[in-house]
């Protein structure tokens, strides 16, 4: 029941694909694929992408994010983006804290704190990502280290601000790797997500929170995994950098 009142996204992380000609190629593919779609949708694509991408979906159904953003307003951070600078171009969401970024970049969920609140404090719509790896799993610390993930990142965010918060549970072991968590274990930790939520900003806060699943979700395996009663979107990685696939997920949302 709750579900229905939350905002189902579908969002794409094209990670470091496309050139601006290719992504205009893409987007012309995906307009009419997702016209009629019922939930929302969003692909964050490549700063370089990102003027064509926000001039493409004009008009469209299709919103436009980005994959990070740096946590200062301005300055000497050379290489960085602003959050300013995100919303200057029209850009609405931002990936933040997604494991390659951790893993490779020294991302921590302090620095994912900070870039949250600079999205935030800036208008934009941090899609926060946790989850764990496949060790922390085997060793049955799922549960509290996503918590632990979701508190810190949303440490200082008020009650107004979260309703501009998308989670993404990602389990590590399941990205780019073709091995997806079964619905039931998509739906646990989205369900964990979603009470540690509740503990910090209270019930109503957390039942309109969208927790999104990712982590090689497909044509084959989203209409199960979006099934799940708190799994009310997800972040695409493979499947969204090709259109036919990622419509097959929308129009699943649509009917999750
Ligand atoms: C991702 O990059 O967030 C992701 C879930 O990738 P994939 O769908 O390829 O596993």
């Amino acid at each position: 029941m709750d579900k229905q009142n939350r905002k189902a996204i579908i969002a794409g992380n094209w990670k470091m694909n496309k050139t601006a000609t290719e992504a205009a190629a893409l987007i012309d593919e995906l307009i009419p694929a997702v016209k009629d779609a019922t939930c929302e949708v969003v692909i964050c694509v490549p700063f370089t992408d990102l003027t064509t991408a926000v001039a493409k979906c004009k008009g469209t159904n299709i919103h436009v994010g980005a994959e990070n953003v740096h946590f200062e307003k301005s300055g000497a951070f050379t290489g960085e983006i602003s959050a300013d600078m995100l919303v200057d171009l029209g850009v609405e969401y931002v990936v933040i804290g997604h494991s390659e970024r951790r893993q490779y970049f020294a991302e921590t969920d302090k620095t994912v704190n900070k870039r949250s609140r600079a999205a935030l404090a800036a208008g934009l719509k941090p899609i926060i990502c946790v989850g764990e790896s496949l060790t922390q799993r085997e060793q049955g610390v799922t549960e509290e280290l996503v918590r632990m993930q979701t508190k810190i990142a949303l440490n200082g965010v008020t009650a107004e601000e979260l309703k501009n918060v998308v989670i993404a549970y990602e389990p590590i072991w399941a990205i780019g790797t073709g091995k997806t968590a079964t619905a039931e274990q998509a739906q646990e930790v989205c369900a964990a997500i979603r009470k540690v939520v509740g503990e910090l900003y209270g019930e109503e806060a957390a039942k309109g929170l969208t927790v999104q699943y990712g982590g090689s979700m497909n044509p084959k395996n989203a209409e199960e995994l979006l099934s799940k009663p708190d799994v009310d979107g997800g972040l695409i990685g493979g499947a969204s950098l090709k259109a036919e696939q990622f419509a097959v997920i929308v129009d699943a949302a649509t009917k999750g």
